[in-house]
Protein backbone atom coordinates (compact mmCIF):
# COMPACT_ATOMS: atom_id res chain seq x y z
CA UNK A 1 0.00 0.00 0.00
CA UNK A 2 1.62 3.29 -0.91
CA UNK A 3 1.78 5.99 1.70
CA UNK A 4 0.67 9.70 -0.27
CA UNK A 5 -0.63 10.70 3.04
CA UNK A 6 1.48 9.17 5.34
CA UNK A 7 3.27 12.44 6.92
CA UNK A 8 2.18 13.29 10.54
CA UNK A 9 4.04 15.89 11.42
CA UNK A 10 2.56 17.59 8.29
CA UNK A 11 -0.64 16.57 9.04
CA UNK A 12 -0.85 18.04 12.74
CA UNK A 13 1.14 21.09 11.43
CA UNK A 14 -1.56 21.51 8.83
CA UNK A 15 -4.63 21.27 11.68
CA UNK A 16 -3.24 21.61 14.89
CA UNK A 17 0.13 23.86 14.28
CA UNK A 18 0.15 25.73 17.32
CA UNK A 19 -0.39 22.27 19.78
CA UNK A 20 3.35 21.91 21.47
CA UNK A 21 4.58 18.75 19.76
CA UNK A 22 8.38 18.54 21.42
CA UNK A 23 9.81 19.88 24.27
CA UNK A 24 13.30 19.41 24.65
CA UNK A 25 13.92 19.16 28.81
CA UNK A 26 17.61 19.99 28.75
CA UNK A 27 18.02 22.80 26.29
CA UNK A 28 14.45 24.48 26.99
CA UNK A 29 13.07 24.90 23.74
CA UNK A 30 10.17 23.62 22.50
CA UNK A 31 9.04 23.51 19.10
CA UNK A 32 4.83 23.86 17.68
CA UNK A 33 3.77 21.42 14.92
CA UNK A 34 4.38 24.12 12.77
CA UNK A 35 7.80 24.99 14.00
CA UNK A 36 8.75 21.36 13.66
CA UNK A 37 6.99 20.70 10.93
CA UNK A 38 9.73 23.56 9.44
CA UNK A 39 12.32 22.07 10.71
CA UNK A 40 11.84 18.35 9.21
CA UNK A 41 11.05 20.20 5.73
CA UNK A 42 14.83 22.04 6.02
CA UNK A 43 16.25 18.79 6.85
CA UNK A 44 14.70 16.27 4.11
CA UNK A 45 15.23 19.33 1.60
CA UNK A 46 19.14 19.42 2.36
CA UNK A 47 18.99 15.49 2.42
CA UNK A 48 17.82 15.54 -0.99
CA UNK A 49 19.26 18.41 -2.33
CA UNK A 50 22.54 18.77 -0.54
CA UNK A 51 23.53 15.26 0.37
CA UNK A 52 21.59 13.93 -2.83
CA UNK A 53 19.87 11.05 -0.62
CA UNK A 54 18.33 7.81 -2.79
CA UNK A 55 15.11 6.27 -1.30
CA UNK A 56 16.54 3.41 0.79
CA UNK A 57 20.01 4.98 2.24
CA UNK A 58 21.46 5.14 5.25
CA UNK A 59 21.92 8.17 7.30
CA UNK A 60 22.96 7.74 11.34
CA UNK A 61 22.86 9.74 14.57
CA UNK A 62 25.27 9.65 17.32
CA UNK A 63 24.01 11.92 20.31
CA UNK A 64 22.66 12.49 23.92
CA UNK A 65 19.15 12.41 23.96
CA UNK A 66 17.43 15.76 22.09
CA UNK A 67 14.38 16.64 20.04
CA UNK A 68 16.94 17.29 17.03
CA UNK A 69 16.64 13.18 16.91
CA UNK A 70 12.92 12.90 16.46
CA UNK A 71 12.94 16.20 13.35
CA UNK A 72 15.84 13.69 12.24
CA UNK A 73 13.50 10.32 11.63
CA UNK A 74 10.69 12.60 10.02
CA UNK A 75 13.36 14.01 8.05
CA UNK A 76 14.43 10.69 6.79
CA UNK A 77 10.48 9.72 6.78
CA UNK A 78 10.36 12.61 3.87
CA UNK A 79 13.50 11.86 1.61
CA UNK A 80 13.01 7.91 2.17
CA UNK A 81 15.78 7.17 4.04
CA UNK A 82 16.57 4.65 6.86
CA UNK A 83 17.44 6.18 10.07
CA UNK A 84 20.12 4.85 12.48
CA UNK A 85 20.07 6.21 15.93
CA UNK A 86 23.74 4.56 17.60
CA UNK A 87 24.07 3.95 21.35
CA UNK A 88 26.93 6.73 22.59
CA UNK A 89 27.90 4.11 25.32
CA UNK A 90 29.29 2.07 22.90
CA UNK A 91 33.73 2.50 21.71
CA UNK A 92 34.29 3.40 18.79
CA UNK A 93 35.25 0.40 17.22
CA UNK A 94 31.75 -0.94 18.28
CA UNK A 95 30.48 1.92 16.43
CA UNK A 96 32.64 1.07 13.11
CA UNK A 97 31.41 -2.55 13.23
CA UNK A 98 27.39 -1.17 12.94
CA UNK A 99 28.49 1.87 10.50
CA UNK A 100 30.19 -0.69 8.23
CA UNK A 101 27.62 -3.20 8.58
CA UNK A 102 24.93 -0.08 7.84
CA UNK A 103 26.83 1.23 5.25
CA UNK A 104 25.54 5.17 6.07
CA UNK A 105 25.78 8.27 3.62
CA UNK A 106 25.86 10.31 6.82
CA UNK A 107 26.63 10.60 10.57
CA UNK A 108 24.99 13.43 12.34
CA UNK A 109 25.86 13.72 15.70
CA UNK A 110 25.77 15.99 18.98
CA UNK A 111 28.76 18.19 19.85
CA UNK A 112 29.92 16.17 22.73
CA UNK A 113 30.78 13.24 20.12
CA UNK A 114 32.82 15.57 17.56
CA UNK A 115 35.93 13.64 18.08
CA UNK A 116 34.31 10.13 17.71
CA UNK A 117 32.36 11.16 14.95
CA UNK A 118 35.51 12.52 12.92
CA UNK A 119 37.15 9.43 13.68
CA UNK A 120 34.33 6.90 12.95
CA UNK A 121 33.79 8.75 9.37
CA UNK A 122 37.93 8.50 8.97
CA UNK A 123 37.50 4.29 9.77
CA UNK A 124 34.11 4.00 7.80
CA UNK A 125 34.04 6.23 4.84
CA UNK A 126 31.25 7.85 6.03
CA UNK A 127 31.21 10.98 3.07
CA UNK A 128 29.51 13.80 5.24
CA UNK A 129 29.36 14.63 9.04
CA UNK A 130 26.79 17.31 10.64
CA UNK A 131 27.00 18.68 14.27
CA UNK A 132 24.35 19.58 16.42
CA UNK A 133 24.64 22.35 19.33
CA UNK A 134 21.20 22.05 21.32
CA UNK A 135 19.84 24.56 19.20
CA UNK A 136 22.92 26.89 19.37
CA UNK A 137 24.64 28.03 15.52
CA UNK A 138 25.53 24.48 14.30
CA UNK A 139 25.90 22.83 11.24
CA UNK A 140 22.56 21.53 12.11
CA UNK A 141 20.80 24.69 12.71
CA UNK A 142 22.36 26.52 9.88
CA UNK A 143 20.11 23.97 7.68
CA UNK A 144 17.06 25.19 10.01
CA UNK A 145 18.01 28.67 9.32
CA UNK A 146 17.95 28.40 5.21
CA UNK A 147 15.35 29.85 3.21
CA UNK A 148 12.64 26.60 2.42
CA UNK A 149 13.84 24.81 -0.73
CA UNK A 150 11.50 22.59 -3.13
CA UNK A 151 12.06 19.08 -3.34
CA UNK A 152 9.49 16.07 -4.03
CA UNK A 153 9.27 13.70 -0.74
CA UNK A 154 9.64 10.08 -1.38
CA UNK A 155 6.81 8.29 -2.63
CA UNK A 156 6.76 5.45 0.34
CA UNK A 157 4.93 1.91 1.40
CA UNK A 158 4.07 0.16 3.93
CA UNK A 159 6.64 -2.10 3.64
CA UNK A 160 9.58 0.20 3.71
CA UNK A 161 12.31 0.69 6.58
CA UNK A 162 11.72 3.62 8.40
CA UNK A 163 14.16 2.62 11.62
CA UNK A 164 17.11 0.49 11.51
CA UNK A 165 17.81 -0.15 15.31
CA UNK A 166 20.63 -2.33 16.29
CA UNK A 167 19.86 -4.06 19.06
CA UNK A 168 21.24 -3.19 22.47
CA UNK A 169 23.53 -5.78 23.25
CA UNK A 170 22.68 -7.01 26.27
CA UNK A 171 23.00 -10.51 24.22
CA UNK A 172 25.49 -11.38 21.43
CA UNK A 173 27.10 -8.87 18.46
CA UNK A 174 24.71 -6.62 17.50
CA UNK A 175 22.22 -6.97 14.48
CA UNK A 176 20.46 -4.21 12.91
CA UNK A 177 16.50 -4.88 13.09
CA UNK A 178 14.60 -3.11 10.43
CA UNK A 179 11.61 -1.71 11.93
CA UNK A 180 9.02 -0.75 9.02
CA UNK A 181 6.38 2.11 8.89
CA UNK A 182 3.81 -0.90 9.18
CA UNK A 183 5.11 -1.69 12.50
CA UNK A 184 5.33 1.86 13.42
CA UNK A 185 1.71 2.81 12.56
CA UNK A 186 0.55 -0.82 14.48
CA UNK A 187 2.80 0.34 17.72
CA UNK A 188 1.19 3.57 17.29
CA UNK A 189 -2.30 2.11 17.26
CA UNK A 190 -1.85 -0.44 20.04
CA UNK A 191 0.15 1.93 22.24
CA UNK A 192 -2.86 4.84 21.84
CA UNK A 193 -5.47 2.30 22.86
CA UNK A 194 -3.69 -0.04 25.76
CA UNK A 195 -1.98 3.60 27.78
CA UNK A 196 -5.15 5.81 26.74
CA UNK A 197 -2.94 8.24 24.75
CA UNK A 198 -4.83 10.93 23.39
CA UNK A 199 -4.30 14.47 21.58
CA UNK A 200 -4.17 15.94 25.26
CA UNK A 201 -1.45 13.34 26.32
CA UNK A 202 2.15 14.39 27.56
CA UNK A 203 4.53 11.82 27.63
CA UNK A 204 8.11 12.20 29.33
CA UNK A 205 11.24 10.14 27.33
CA UNK A 206 14.20 9.92 29.41
CA UNK A 207 14.87 6.15 28.00
CA UNK A 208 17.86 6.59 25.20
CA UNK A 209 16.12 7.30 21.75
CA UNK A 210 18.86 5.02 20.19
CA UNK A 211 16.70 2.12 21.49
CA UNK A 212 13.21 1.38 20.39
CA UNK A 213 12.14 2.74 24.06
CA UNK A 214 13.46 6.11 23.26
CA UNK A 215 10.89 6.32 20.17
CA UNK A 216 8.15 4.04 20.75
CA UNK A 217 6.45 4.73 24.36
CA UNK A 218 5.67 7.18 23.85
CA UNK A 219 6.91 9.48 21.68
CA UNK A 220 5.76 7.98 18.47
CA UNK A 221 2.50 7.22 19.23
CA UNK A 222 2.29 10.93 20.61
CA UNK A 223 3.52 12.93 17.17
CA UNK A 224 1.28 10.16 15.37
CA UNK A 225 -2.16 11.92 17.71
CA UNK A 226 -0.78 15.62 17.64
CA UNK A 227 -0.21 14.98 21.47
CA UNK A 228 3.15 16.47 23.12
CA UNK A 229 6.64 14.64 23.93
CA UNK A 230 9.24 15.93 26.40
CA UNK A 231 12.61 14.59 26.48
CA UNK A 232 15.03 14.13 28.74
CA UNK A 233 18.76 14.36 28.15
CA UNK A 234 19.24 11.35 30.13
CA UNK A 235 17.81 9.45 33.12
CA UNK A 236 17.87 11.27 36.25
CA UNK A 237 15.93 9.77 38.97
CA UNK A 238 15.33 12.70 41.04
CA UNK A 239 14.13 14.93 37.90
CA UNK A 240 12.24 12.36 36.53
CA UNK A 241 10.42 11.93 39.66
CA UNK A 242 10.02 15.49 40.44
CA UNK A 243 8.04 15.75 36.62
CA UNK A 244 5.88 12.78 37.34
CA UNK A 245 4.63 14.23 40.40
CA UNK A 246 4.25 18.07 39.74
CA UNK A 247 0.84 18.77 38.36
CA UNK A 248 2.18 21.72 36.55
CA UNK A 249 4.68 19.60 34.58
CA UNK A 250 1.86 18.30 32.20
CA UNK A 251 3.25 14.44 31.64
CA UNK A 252 0.52 12.19 32.09
CA UNK A 253 2.48 8.94 30.05
CA UNK A 254 5.81 7.55 30.71
CA UNK A 255 7.22 4.25 29.73
CA UNK A 256 10.12 2.88 31.82
CA UNK A 257 12.58 -0.04 32.59
CA UNK A 258 12.94 -1.29 36.48
CA UNK A 259 15.62 -0.06 37.00
CA UNK A 260 14.17 3.57 36.29
CA UNK A 261 11.30 2.93 38.75
CA UNK A 262 13.71 1.06 41.62
CA UNK A 263 16.30 4.09 41.64
CA UNK A 264 13.01 6.49 42.24
CA UNK A 265 11.31 4.62 45.31
CA UNK A 266 14.64 4.90 46.75
CA UNK A 267 14.31 8.41 46.92
CA UNK A 268 13.73 10.13 50.19
CA UNK A 269 10.96 12.38 48.16
CA UNK A 270 9.15 9.15 47.11
CA UNK A 271 7.53 9.29 50.31
CA UNK A 272 5.49 12.03 49.36
CA UNK A 273 4.65 11.59 45.87
CA UNK A 274 1.77 12.14 44.35
CA UNK A 275 0.95 9.82 41.13
CA UNK A 276 -3.34 10.26 41.37
CA UNK A 277 -3.44 12.98 38.28
CA UNK A 278 -0.87 10.26 35.67
CA UNK A 279 -3.25 8.36 33.21
CA UNK A 280 -0.86 5.55 32.40
CA UNK A 281 2.96 4.62 33.73
CA UNK A 282 3.93 1.51 31.60
CA UNK A 283 7.06 -0.81 32.72
CA UNK A 284 8.56 -3.32 30.71
CA UNK A 285 12.22 -4.19 28.88
CA UNK A 286 13.28 -6.61 31.95
CA UNK A 287 11.23 -8.61 34.46
CA UNK A 288 10.25 -6.31 37.36
CA UNK A 289 10.38 -7.67 40.97
CA UNK A 290 6.99 -8.08 42.21
CA UNK A 291 7.92 -6.09 45.35
CA UNK A 292 8.68 -3.30 43.05
CA UNK A 293 4.94 -3.31 41.61
CA UNK A 294 3.53 -3.51 45.15
CA UNK A 295 5.51 -0.27 46.10
CA UNK A 296 4.31 1.86 43.86
CA UNK A 297 0.78 -0.12 44.24
CA UNK A 298 0.66 1.14 47.95
CA UNK A 299 1.14 4.72 46.52
CA UNK A 300 -1.74 4.40 44.38
CA UNK A 301 0.47 4.01 41.22
CA UNK A 302 -0.69 1.16 39.27
CA UNK A 303 2.37 0.29 37.26
CA UNK A 304 1.77 -1.60 33.84
CA UNK A 305 3.57 -4.27 32.53
CA UNK A 306 4.20 -4.55 28.96
CA UNK A 307 6.61 -6.77 27.38
CA UNK A 308 8.28 -6.13 23.70
CA UNK A 309 11.51 -5.96 21.94
CA UNK A 310 12.92 -3.61 18.85
CA UNK A 311 12.02 -6.92 16.69
CA UNK A 312 8.14 -6.09 17.94
CA UNK A 313 8.84 -2.08 17.65
CA UNK A 314 7.90 -2.61 21.26
CA UNK A 315 4.64 -3.49 22.26
CA UNK A 316 3.15 -6.82 22.57
CA UNK A 317 1.39 -7.11 25.47
CA UNK A 318 0.73 -4.00 27.84
CA UNK A 319 -1.27 -5.12 31.34
CA UNK A 320 -5.04 -3.06 31.14
CA UNK A 321 -5.19 -0.82 34.50
CA UNK A 322 -8.53 -2.53 35.74
CA UNK A 323 -6.31 -5.80 35.55
CA UNK A 324 -2.84 -4.43 37.04
CA UNK A 325 -3.83 -5.80 41.04
CA UNK A 326 -5.38 -8.53 39.98
CA UNK A 327 -2.98 -10.06 37.43
CA UNK A 328 0.16 -8.34 39.27
CA UNK A 329 2.98 -9.80 37.71
CA UNK A 330 1.87 -10.30 34.64
CA UNK A 331 2.55 -8.48 31.71
CA UNK A 332 -0.65 -8.36 29.83
CA UNK A 333 -2.58 -9.84 27.56
CA UNK A 334 -1.67 -9.10 23.42
CA UNK A 335 -2.31 -6.24 21.49
CA UNK A 336 -4.24 -6.20 18.58
CA UNK A 337 -4.05 -7.41 15.12
CA UNK A 338 -0.79 -9.13 16.49
CA UNK A 339 -0.80 -13.23 17.60
CA UNK A 340 1.65 -14.73 20.56
CA UNK A 341 1.67 -17.99 21.66
CA UNK A 342 4.30 -20.51 24.05
CA UNK A 343 6.04 -23.17 22.31
CA UNK A 344 8.39 -26.19 23.01
CA UNK A 345 11.63 -26.66 21.58
CA UNK A 346 9.92 -28.39 18.65
CA UNK A 347 7.90 -24.88 17.91
CA UNK A 348 4.60 -26.66 18.80
CA UNK A 349 2.20 -24.27 20.49
CA UNK A 350 1.54 -25.31 24.59
CA UNK A 351 -1.26 -25.67 26.51
CA UNK A 352 -1.85 -22.33 29.14
CA UNK A 353 0.06 -22.58 31.89
CA UNK A 354 3.04 -24.24 30.90
CA UNK A 355 6.54 -22.64 30.40
CA UNK A 356 8.06 -22.43 26.49
CA UNK A 357 9.34 -19.77 24.25
CA UNK A 358 7.11 -16.82 23.61
CA UNK A 359 6.42 -16.26 19.82
CA UNK A 360 4.78 -13.09 17.76
CA UNK A 361 3.56 -12.71 14.50
CA UNK A 362 1.98 -9.89 12.63
CA UNK A 363 2.35 -6.96 11.38
CA UNK A 364 4.21 -5.25 14.33
CA UNK A 365 7.24 -8.12 13.82
CA UNK A 366 10.39 -6.76 12.10
CA UNK A 367 10.89 -8.05 8.31
CA UNK A 368 14.09 -9.49 9.46
CA UNK A 369 17.56 -8.06 10.08
CA UNK A 370 19.52 -5.90 7.69
CA UNK A 371 21.81 -8.14 5.45
CA UNK A 372 21.60 -11.33 8.34
CA UNK A 373 19.95 -13.98 6.33
CA UNK A 374 21.19 -16.52 8.61
CA UNK A 375 19.87 -15.03 11.88
CA UNK A 376 16.60 -14.34 9.76
CA UNK A 377 16.35 -17.88 9.03
CA UNK A 378 16.93 -19.04 12.49
CA UNK A 379 15.13 -16.08 14.39
CA UNK A 380 11.49 -17.14 12.16
CA UNK A 381 9.38 -20.06 12.06
CA UNK A 382 6.18 -20.01 9.42
CA UNK A 383 6.46 -16.21 10.15
CA UNK A 384 6.31 -16.41 13.60
CA UNK A 385 9.16 -14.84 15.67
CA UNK A 386 11.25 -17.00 18.09
CA UNK A 387 11.87 -14.37 21.05
CA UNK A 388 14.22 -16.28 22.96
CA UNK A 389 12.42 -15.47 25.88
CA UNK A 390 10.38 -18.01 28.20
CA UNK A 391 7.15 -17.44 29.31
CA UNK A 392 3.75 -19.18 29.71
CA UNK A 393 0.15 -17.87 29.92
CA UNK A 394 -2.43 -17.71 32.01
CA UNK A 395 -6.16 -19.34 30.79
CA UNK A 396 -7.57 -16.03 30.39
CA UNK A 397 -4.52 -14.94 28.36
CA UNK A 398 -2.62 -12.72 30.40
CA UNK A 399 1.51 -13.77 29.76
CA UNK A 400 3.76 -14.13 32.23
CA UNK A 401 7.68 -13.70 31.03
CA UNK A 402 9.54 -15.97 33.40
CA UNK A 403 12.93 -14.88 32.09
CA UNK A 404 15.01 -14.69 28.96
CA UNK A 405 16.01 -18.63 27.86
CA UNK A 406 19.47 -17.53 27.59
CA UNK A 407 19.77 -16.37 31.10
CA UNK A 408 17.93 -19.90 32.18
CA UNK A 409 20.60 -22.36 33.99
CA UNK A 410 20.80 -25.83 34.42
CA UNK A 411 21.28 -26.97 38.23
CA UNK A 412 21.34 -31.02 38.98
CA UNK A 413 18.97 -31.54 36.40
CA UNK A 414 16.93 -28.83 37.13
CA UNK A 415 16.11 -25.39 35.01
CA UNK A 416 16.55 -22.51 37.11
CA UNK A 417 15.45 -18.90 36.13
CA UNK A 418 17.13 -16.02 37.73
CA UNK A 419 14.59 -13.82 37.42
CA UNK A 420 12.72 -15.98 40.05
CA UNK A 421 15.14 -15.91 42.57
CA UNK A 422 15.93 -12.38 41.86
CA UNK A 423 12.43 -11.63 42.68
CA UNK A 424 13.15 -13.40 46.45
CA UNK A 425 15.94 -11.09 46.76
CA UNK A 426 13.78 -7.76 46.21
CA UNK A 427 11.75 -9.33 48.93
CA UNK A 428 15.00 -8.74 51.48
CA UNK A 429 14.98 -5.63 53.15
CA UNK A 430 17.95 -3.77 52.29
CA UNK A 431 18.96 -4.89 48.59
CA UNK A 432 18.83 -2.08 45.93
CA UNK A 433 19.39 -3.73 43.29
CA UNK A 434 20.22 -7.58 42.32
CA UNK A 435 21.03 -10.26 39.66
CA UNK A 436 21.65 -13.77 39.55
CA UNK A 437 23.71 -15.81 36.99
CA UNK A 438 24.35 -19.80 36.96
CA UNK A 439 28.14 -20.42 37.35
CA UNK A 440 30.04 -23.89 36.04
CA UNK A 441 30.21 -26.21 39.29
CA UNK A 442 31.28 -29.60 39.58
CA UNK A 443 28.66 -31.30 41.39
CA UNK A 444 25.41 -29.66 39.74
CA UNK A 445 26.50 -28.46 36.36
CA UNK A 446 25.74 -25.11 37.49
CA UNK A 447 24.84 -23.18 40.50
CA UNK A 448 23.68 -19.47 41.19
CA UNK A 449 25.70 -16.77 41.97
CA UNK A 450 24.03 -13.53 43.52
CA UNK A 451 25.35 -10.15 42.72
CA UNK A 452 23.81 -7.34 45.18
CA UNK A 453 23.36 -3.79 45.66
CA UNK A 454 22.88 -2.82 48.83
CA UNK A 455 20.87 0.56 49.85
CA UNK A 456 23.11 3.07 51.72
CA UNK A 457 23.48 2.30 54.92
CA UNK A 458 22.29 -1.12 54.61
CA UNK A 459 24.38 -4.01 55.42
CA UNK A 460 24.09 -7.63 55.08
CA UNK A 461 25.91 -11.18 55.25
CA UNK A 462 26.52 -13.41 52.53
CA UNK A 463 24.77 -16.21 55.17
CA UNK A 464 21.56 -13.98 55.49
CA UNK A 465 21.23 -13.66 51.87
CA UNK A 466 20.91 -17.76 51.51
CA UNK A 467 19.38 -18.15 54.55
CA UNK A 468 16.28 -15.64 53.20
CA UNK A 469 16.54 -17.60 50.14
CA UNK A 470 16.37 -21.34 52.04
CA UNK A 471 13.03 -19.59 53.39
CA UNK A 472 11.40 -18.70 49.90
CA UNK A 473 12.81 -20.50 47.28
CA UNK A 474 13.25 -24.21 46.50
CA UNK A 475 16.74 -25.58 47.35
CA UNK A 476 18.11 -26.14 44.00
CA UNK A 477 17.17 -22.93 42.94
CA UNK A 478 19.31 -21.02 46.33
CA UNK A 479 22.42 -19.41 44.99
CA UNK A 480 25.44 -20.96 46.25
CA UNK A 481 27.58 -17.25 46.74
CA UNK A 482 26.72 -13.97 47.38
CA UNK A 483 28.85 -11.17 46.05
CA UNK A 484 28.34 -7.24 47.19
CA UNK A 485 28.60 -4.67 44.60
CA UNK A 486 28.71 -1.03 44.74
CA UNK A 487 26.96 -0.40 41.30
CA UNK A 488 25.43 -3.21 39.16
CA UNK A 489 26.03 -2.98 35.33
CA UNK A 490 23.65 -1.60 32.95
CA UNK A 491 23.20 -0.78 29.68
CA UNK A 492 22.36 2.88 28.47
CA UNK A 493 18.70 1.75 28.66
CA UNK A 494 19.18 0.78 32.29
CA UNK A 495 19.02 -2.96 31.78
CA UNK A 496 21.38 -5.08 34.03
CA UNK A 497 24.53 -6.61 31.73
CA UNK A 498 24.44 -9.61 33.17
CA UNK A 499 27.58 -10.90 30.89
CA UNK A 500 29.59 -8.11 32.85
CA UNK A 501 29.13 -10.31 36.02
CA UNK A 502 32.28 -12.03 37.26
CA UNK A 503 31.91 -15.85 36.56
CA UNK A 504 35.30 -16.72 38.19
P1 LIG B 1 18.09 -6.70 24.42
O1 LIG B 1 17.84 -8.17 24.20
O2 LIG B 1 19.42 -6.28 23.92
O3 LIG B 1 17.76 -6.22 25.79
P2 LIG B 1 15.65 -5.36 23.58
O4 LIG B 1 15.88 -4.04 24.15
O5 LIG B 1 14.97 -5.49 22.29
O6 LIG B 1 17.06 -6.03 23.42
O7 LIG B 1 14.90 -6.16 24.70
C1 LIG B 1 13.92 -7.12 24.51
C2 LIG B 1 13.97 -8.12 25.64
O8 LIG B 1 13.69 -7.49 26.90
C3 LIG B 1 12.93 -9.20 25.54
O9 LIG B 1 13.30 -10.21 24.62
C4 LIG B 1 12.88 -9.70 26.98
O10 LIG B 1 13.94 -10.60 27.27
C5 LIG B 1 13.09 -8.43 27.78
N1 LIG B 1 11.76 -7.96 28.25
C6 LIG B 1 10.96 -7.07 27.65
N2 LIG B 1 9.84 -6.87 28.36
C7 LIG B 1 9.91 -7.67 29.44
C8 LIG B 1 9.05 -7.95 30.57
N3 LIG B 1 7.89 -7.34 30.74
N4 LIG B 1 9.49 -8.85 31.49
C9 LIG B 1 10.66 -9.49 31.34
N5 LIG B 1 11.51 -9.27 30.32
C10 LIG B 1 11.14 -8.38 29.37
Amino acid sequence: MTLPQYDWIAHHAQFTPHAVAQVDLHSGRSYTYDAMHQRVDRLAAWLVNELGVEPGDRISVLAHNTTDIYEIFFAGMRAGVMVLPLNWRLAVPELEFILNDADTRLLIHGADFAEPARELAARCGIPRLLEMRDGAPSDYEHIMDAARASYTPAARVLEDVWVLMYTSGTTGRPKGAQLTYQNHLFNNINCTMKAELTRQSHALVYLPQFHVGGLCVYAFPCFHLGATVSVMRQFDAGECLRLLTDRASGITHTFGVPTNFLFMAQLPAFAEADFAHLTSIGIGGAAAPLSLLETYAEKNLLLQQGWGMTETCTMGTLLDKPDALRKIGSSGRKVLHNELRICDEHDQPLPAGETGELQIRGPQVTPGYWRRPEANAASFVDGWLKTGDAAYVDDEGFFYIVDRRKDMYISGGENVYPAEIENALYGLAGVAECAVIGVPDETWGAVGRAFIQLEPGASLTEKAVIDHCYANLARYKVPRSVRFMDELPHNATGKLLKHELPRD
